[in-house]
């Protein structure tokens, strides 16, 4: 199994999950079009994509999938309230496949977990095929024992590194959004996401990816030595971040 972080951030999320028979998108949260540009950067072809799997309704990570699943006639999967939620985005005779609980995509399994956002509901994944596994992680405000127990069978991880406490007390947003961040349903720090990793990290998790980090509240250098600052120096090498101009390198699982 191979992934490509194509988008990871408030201003837009997609991750490229390509199995031996399928490749699919989860989440399309940038136009159809800048999606098709950063597929193209990696060499990737928006043709070969079989269908979307979304994580939750909220605008960054469902902006282009009406646009993207209609020009492509692919299916969208999700939550039944996470599709009834996007129904205003979707074209009219967008075929739908509503989930609720673990399903498979020509190869690739899906096991959907639930993680506190707030977006009722918003689901984390793990994706596997017969020899390994991926899991995605991310808009999560605080971390439950469901996501522990689910991530831990990981191969590879896409979690949430969202802000730098530090940084987001002291930036400018109003206390209000700082709090919502902050709080529950909001996104996790650094410090949290490394932690989490310290509790759950083993021989079998070779690869983590920090995503979703603040443009306002974070540095992909605070989140990488925050969180490696919580980890053995023989795991600090296995963890990579991505910020939310870039595309991700084709990551094998
Ligand atoms: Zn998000
Ligand atoms: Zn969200």
């Amino acid at each position: 199994m191979k992934f490509c972080i194509l988008a990871s951030g408030s201003r837009g999320n997609s991750i490229y999950v390509e199995g031996s028979n399928s490749h699919v998108l989860v989440d399309v949260g940038m136009s159809a079009r800048e999606i098709e540009r950063r597929l193209a950067s990696r060499e990737l072809s928006p043709e070969s994509i079989g269908a979307v799997v979304l994580t939750h309704a909220h605008g960054d990570h469902v902006k282009g999938v009406g646009v993207f699943a209609n020009r492509y006639k692919i299916p969208v999967y999700g939550h039944p309230d996470t599709l009834d939620a996007t129904t205003k985005r979707l074209k009219k005779g967008q075929s739908v496949v509503p989930i609720n609980g673990p399903f498979e995509i020509n190869g690739l399994r899906f096991t959907p977990f639930r993680v506190p956002h707030d977006c009722e509901p918003t689901h984390g994944y793990l994706i596997n095929d017969s020899t390994s596994m991926l899991a995605i992680c991310t808009d999560i405000g605080y971390v439950t024992d469901t996501v522990k127990s689910h991530i831990r069978q990981a191969n590879a991880l896409i979690l949430e590194s969202n802000h730098d406490s530090d940084m987001l007390m002291n930036g400018p947003y109003p206390f209000d959004l700082k709090a919502r961040i902050d709080g529950r349903g909001g996104h996790l720090s650094n410090h949290h996401a490394g932690e989490l990793l310290n509790e759950i990290i083993g021989p079998q998790l070779r690869r983590v990816v920090l995503g979703h980090l603040s443009n306002e509240n974070n540095t992909p250098e605070k989140a990488l030595n925050t969180v490696r600052s919580h980890l053995a120096s023989e795991y600090h090498s296995r963890i990579h971040v991505i910020v939310q101009k870039t595309v991700s390198e084709i990551y094998s699982v």
